[in-house]
């Protein structure tokens, strides 16, 4: 009788948020296409073993001891994540044992997301190969390594130096010092010791990264110069692994809405899973939006509820139509759509470059500024918002802009040949394809 050979499996740890969450699982899907079994290990929140009905044959395992999502909303991002590397270890080290004990368990692999550096540790003790998987882009990946060298006086010294704000990171044009994501994220020298941990922690033997090098290769060059580890960019993973996986309902009822615009004519507005605007932002950009004329999707996460009850009557009357989340990757390839104002979180670039979709940026922090920079200046698919603050005339003119303008004509049509760039790339033969390739033969070696 033929001896079945048992799958070897990949342990995933995501970190939890949507827009880690997401690629970490499209990964999964990939590797589970290539003949892996696939563990996810989550801590207490934001599980996705709550949709494991759409990752038939995933195993999921909860973490005993793991931070409640009060402490992400208490302490904010850079904090949850130090304090989270704390108080993981011990219960990761046990769920690998418990993991190793079950019949049949042959772990290949550990891929965590690179922040989560309790699991190379844990890895090491086990004699376990480990990778990193990074959800932001290859850019941000460099500036987190030109930061963890930083001191943070020096730095906010040195940043007074105008001429030092111009200057190009090492060889790394067009990211100059000023462009290094350091605000919105806690306090600097916080910052710049998580940056650090990150860095020096690592124990992986190679890194997986959601990007295509047709977008990123300048920074890609500078990863494989200087990390001395071998990168897999592999993705857009969106575009290999079909059916997107979002841990919230989406409301489709904005696809039937989609159905009767004319081709591109709407412009689609998403801030992400994380931000959301002050109630006076929200109603500027609600006049705005009416103002620029062009019919609009707008995702609020708290609903058309939480807005004044005018401005959702005035919304509805002048073509405008708002869920609380949307299947954005649908929306985004509907041909009703012409636009994107977004705030350029990694996932949401991405998806509209593969959709060709141009874009309007308004960025809040860190590494979403470093891709709305990308955005305008190196693809040249859109431009940022001016100002600091929401403003009704300011947005009405982005609008028409994008919408209306020759410009953004332009725009849309470098989008569009970007869309072909990528495209090709996960095809046979591509360079994401190869890299996919690549990964697997490197984790059957392990
Ligand atoms: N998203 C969605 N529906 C929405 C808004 C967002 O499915 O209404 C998804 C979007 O497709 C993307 C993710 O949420 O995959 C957001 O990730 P991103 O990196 O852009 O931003 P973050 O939420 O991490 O700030």
């Amino acid at each position: 009788m033929e001896r079945r050979e048992a799958k070897r499996r990949i342990v995933l740890v995501p970190i939890p948020a949507q827009g880690h969450v997401t690629p970490m699982l499209q990964l999964g899907k990939a590797l589970y296409s290539k003949g892996f079994s696939i563990t996810v290990v989550e801590g207490h929140f934001n599980q996705v073993s709550s949709s494991s009905q759409h990752f038939p044959g995933f195993q999921f395992v909860t973490l005993k001891e793991s931070l409640p999502e009060s402490e992400f909303q208490r302490l904010g991002g850079i904090e949850f994540m130090i304090k989270l590397n704390k108080t993981s270890e011990a219960s990761f080290k046990d769920c690998i044992a418990q993991l190793l004990l079950q019949q049949g368990s042959d772990i290949a692999c550990i891929i965590y997301d690179e922040f989560m550096y309790f699991c190379g540790a844990a890895a090491k003790a086990f004699n376990l190969p480990s990778i990193i998987f990074t959800t932001t882009s290859a850019t941000n990946y460099v500036s987190r390594c030109v930061r963890s060298k930083l001191n943070a006086d020096k730095f906010l010294v040195d940043m007074e130096d105008p001429e030092m704000q111009e200057q190009v990171v090492e060889n790394l044009y067009p990211l100059r010092y000023k462009d290094l994501p350091t605000s919105g994220l806690g306090p600097l020298d916080r910052l710049f010791e998580f940056c650090r941990e990150v860095a020096n922690k690592r124990t992986a033997s190679a890194a997986i990264i959601n990007t295509v090098s047709c977008l990123e290769s300048s920074s890609l060059s500078w990863l494989e110069q200087n990390i001395g580890i071998p990168m897999y960019p592999i993705g857009p993973l969106h575009m290999t692994t079909f059916p997107p996986s979002s841990l919230l309902d989406e409301d489709r009822s904005c696809i039937e809405w989609l159905k009767k615009q004319k081709p591109r004519s709407v412009i689609y507005i998403s801030l992400g899973s994380i931000f959301d605007m002050g109630t006076k932002e929200v109603s500027e950009m609600a006049w705005g939006l009416c103002d620029g004329n062009q019919p609009f999707l707008w995702v609020i996460r708290d609903g058309s509820e939480s807005l004044p009850e005018e401005v959702s009557t005035m919304v509805s009357e002048r073509g405008g139509y708002i869920v609380k989340w949307a299947p954005q990757i649908e929306v985004l390839g509907h041909p009703a759509v012409g636009g994107f104002w977004s705030h350029c979180g990694w996932n949401s670039t991405l998806e509209s470059i593969a959709e060709g979709v141009p874009m309007i940026c308004m960025p809040f922090h860190g590494e979403q500024m470093l891709n709305a920079m990308y955005i305008e200046s190196v693809w040249r698919i859109g431009f940022q918002v001016e100002g600091s603050k929401v403003d009704r005339g300011e947005v009405e003119r982005a609008v028409k802009r994008l919408m209306m303008d020759d410009e953004g004509a332009g725009m849309q049509e470098r989008a569009l040949d970007l869309k072909e760039k990528l495209k090709a790339s996960v095809k046979s033969g591509g360079t994401s394809y190869n890299a996919l390739d690549e990964l697997v033969k490197y984790l059957k070696t392990m």
